[in-house]
């Protein structure tokens, strides 16, 4: 558990970056730091580890305050990942995991467990990549080894400071995916720094958002859609905030009607070109009355579609699903659910007739959409 009491940063030279703000963590739970360039994000993150020592209140860590630890200590028992990943590059994959454990003195034998065991966890194959060099790797592959870096000696906390903004955007969907997963296998704490208000409204179990320093609000992502307490939250919210009766528009007066499908028998080669040029992270799996059956994800694709003859194989069923009769309030109940942030709209025969994605959901609901429906 975090805990901010009443915490304050000012700067050498006299600027005031963070203002009396106080809030806690969870133990266990991903939080999002949010807010324009210059709020005070990365500061507040960066004062947890002490990386930057902030000069007024108290930071409170597994409860203790955190001055009190040893600075190298502390950072050590700390994960951090950075959006430029900052791998030696002169270390292979393997070296550039096991620094941290082979300053905390592990033996030889732990660290090369553990590096092998961290390789399989963030997605990368041992065997392929243990004896690389950084270069020689995609910036995602970089990025999936930064994280590995960070959870190499077992830290009950992980702090990362826009650690996808770099990356295309399906490698980007990709790792934030993989994120999620491994934070519900890990049972560690998350502190994440973004200004992609998708990307925390895609990840955060809560979402704090800053501005000149201050924390405004401090909320679950509904929360923050349904009832920004600060005009400033409402603006910043922006293209995504919930018009005021969702319960009342029907979802299939916001879905998309053009949904790019896919009969079970198609080729993986296909599905993987179909999924590129469409640039979706999912594919709809439809039978030749438009009967919905299920779903492919470009991640699942592209992992097995060695191993397989058409895209039936790696098909799951996908849920949520929402039928025609369901509310944009339903839909945005239910996007939760969602794990790839994909709602399908079925009629009474099962037909699918669109889609509702969490993007276009919260394009949809925004207030300038609305003003066009009023005008
Ligand atoms: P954010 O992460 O929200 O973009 P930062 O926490 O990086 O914001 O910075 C908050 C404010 O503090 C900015 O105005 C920035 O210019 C200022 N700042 C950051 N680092 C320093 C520093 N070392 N000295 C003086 N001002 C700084």
């Amino acid at each position: 558990m975090i805990i901010f009491d009443h915490v304050g940063k000012k700067y050498e030279g006299g600027f005031q970056a963070v203002q009396d703000v106080s809030f806690q963590i969870e133990r266990g739970e991903l939080l999002v730091l949010i807010g324009p360039s210059g709020s005070g994000k990365s500061t507040t993150m960066k004062m947890i580890n002490r990386i930057i020592p902030h000069t007024t209140g108290t930071i409170r860590v597994n409860g203790k305050d955190n001055t009190t630890y040893n600075p190298s200590e502390l950072r050590r028992n700390i994960g951090y990942v950075i959006q430029q990943v900052g791998l030696f590059p002169h270390y292979t994959i393997a070296q550039n995991i096991a620094l941290v454990p082979q300053l905390k003195g592990w033996n030889e034998k732990a660290i090369e467990e553990r590096v092998e065991e961290l390789l399989l966890l963030v997605g990368l194959d041992s065997e392929l990549h243990a004896s690389r060099y950084p270069k020689e790797l995609s910036g995602g592959q970089q990025q999936r080894v930064g994280i590995a870096r960070a959870l190499a000696a077992k830290p009950d906390i992980l702090l990362m400071d826009e650690p996808f903004s770099a990356l295309d955007p399906i490698t980007r969907e990709e790792l934030q995916k993989e994120l999620l997963t491994l934070h519900e296998q890990l049972d560690i704490t998350i502190v994440f720094v973004t200004h992609d208000m998708d990307e925390a409204l895609t990840m955060g179990d809560r979402i704090a958002i800053m501005k000149d320093g201050r924390l405004l609000q401090l909320d679950t992502p509904e929360k923050l859609l349904y009832e920004p307490a600060h005009g400033f939250v409402e603006q910043f919210m922006g293209k995504h905030r919930i018009i005021q009766n969702p319960e009342l528009m029907p979802v299939t007066e916001i879905m998309a009607e053009t949904v790019t499908t896919a009969h079970p028998n198609l080729s993986p080669e296909r599905a993987l070109s179909l999924i590129r040029q469409k640039k979706i992270t999912d594919l709809l799996i439809v039978d030749r009355q438009s009967k919905l059956l299920g779903a492919v994800s470009a991640y699942d694709l592209i992992k097995k579609m060695d191993h397989i003859q058409t895209i039936e194989e790696i098909m799951t069923p996908i849920q949520p699903i929402l039928t025609t009769k369901a509310t944009s309030k339903d839909a945005i109940i239910l996007m939760d659910e969602a794990p790839s942030g994909l709602i399908p709209i079925i009629d009474d025969t099962h037909q699918l007739i669109g889609l509702v994605t969490r993007g276009s959901l919260l394009t949809a609901m925004s207030s300038q959409w609305t003003e066009e429906v009023v005008s």
